[in-house]
């Protein structure tokens, strides 16, 4: 008995929530299940309102990774978003690209506004966010070795475009396409204007029910990952991937590579096969 005490101990070392170790990345969640989940980032801001009473008429629950700076704006959205049952998760406080920060003052500014938007999202609703989503779905080695000081799992997401300026038909296609078993769908209810999100939001829900995909929280799609998890290493990854977080797409690359745009994004290692279809987290989100 003492024996698998102990050894239970050894394989969840540093679980943050929901069975997801900190500073682990995830992209996308499990695929054996009928779930979705969707997550709105950059507010609280002009639409949160409207995506709240949307989300509300479907009975729906998502995650809004919102930034420190937005949330001392708008403080009673912020409360309307976490009453509503609604998980919130730290965007930082002021979505500075850290790619640009200077190598020798970006943990530390990093740190610094993880830690600050905490506090102000804490203070608000009582609640230190559990998951932090970076801004522009910046990875580096440097900013896992950060959110696992401060406790977070990091989240991308397996599609989003809202921000594009494209016809609204062609990002919803981009949606539709995406939209299969543990994909983690990006909006905005925040930052720039004139999005179509409240458009594509409604189609989106729409097409999902038709579907049999069930939009479930960010943190109750980890929490069946724990649960359903099989032991499993990535081939990719030089570490041994936590039975609990299995069945979610990990990352522990220290390796990049460049984008069709030059940019440099992570190499991404999925522990079961991507399941086509246009999918991101290089880093290109507003
Ligand atoms: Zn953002």
């Amino acid at each position: 008995m003492r024996i698998k005490t102990v050894s239970l101990i050894l394989l969840f070392p540093a679980l943050a929530f929901a069975g997801v170790p900190a500073g682990t990345f995830i992209t996308d969640g499990p695929k054996e299940k009928p779930e979705i989940a969707l997550s709105f980032d950059d507010g609280p801001g002009a639409s949160t309102e409207e995506i709240l009473s949307i989300l509300k008429e479907a009975d729906v629950k998502a995650a809004f990774f919102m930034l420190g700076e937005a949330a001392k704006e708008r403080p009673a959205l912020v409360r309307e978003v976490s009453a509503e049952g609604h998980l919130i998760g730290n965007h930082t406080f002021s979505h500075t690209n850290f790619l640009k920060v200077p190598k020798e003052e970006r943990e530390a500014k990093l740190e610094k506004e993880i830690t600050l938007t905490d506090e102000i999202l804490k203070e608000l609703t009582g609640k230190k966010p559990e998951f932090l989503r970076m801004p522009y779905g910046v990875t580096r080695p440097w900013v896992l070795r950060v959110a696992k000081k401060t406790g977070h799992p990091v989240f991308n997401w397996t599609y989003g475009s809202d921000w594009e300026k494209k016809p609204k038909e062609e990002l919803l296609k981009g949606y539709l396409e995406s939209l299969r078993p543990g994909a983690i769908i990006l909006m905005h209810d925040g930052g720039g204007k004139g999005r179509k999100t409240v458009w594509l939001l409604k189609k989106v829900l729409e097409e999902a029910k038709k579907r049999g995909l069930k939009p479930v929280r960010l943190d109750e799609a980890a929490a069946g990952a724990a649960v359903a998890a099989p032991r499993a290493v990535s081939a990719g990854t030089t570490e041994e991937v936590q039975p609990a977080a299995a069945a979610l797409s990990i990352f522990r690359s220290t390796s990049t590579r460049q984008n069709a745009r030059g940019e440099e994004v992570p190499v991404r290692f999925h522990l079961y096969p991507p399941s086509g279809g246009k999918t991101n987290g290089k880093g290109d989100e507003k």
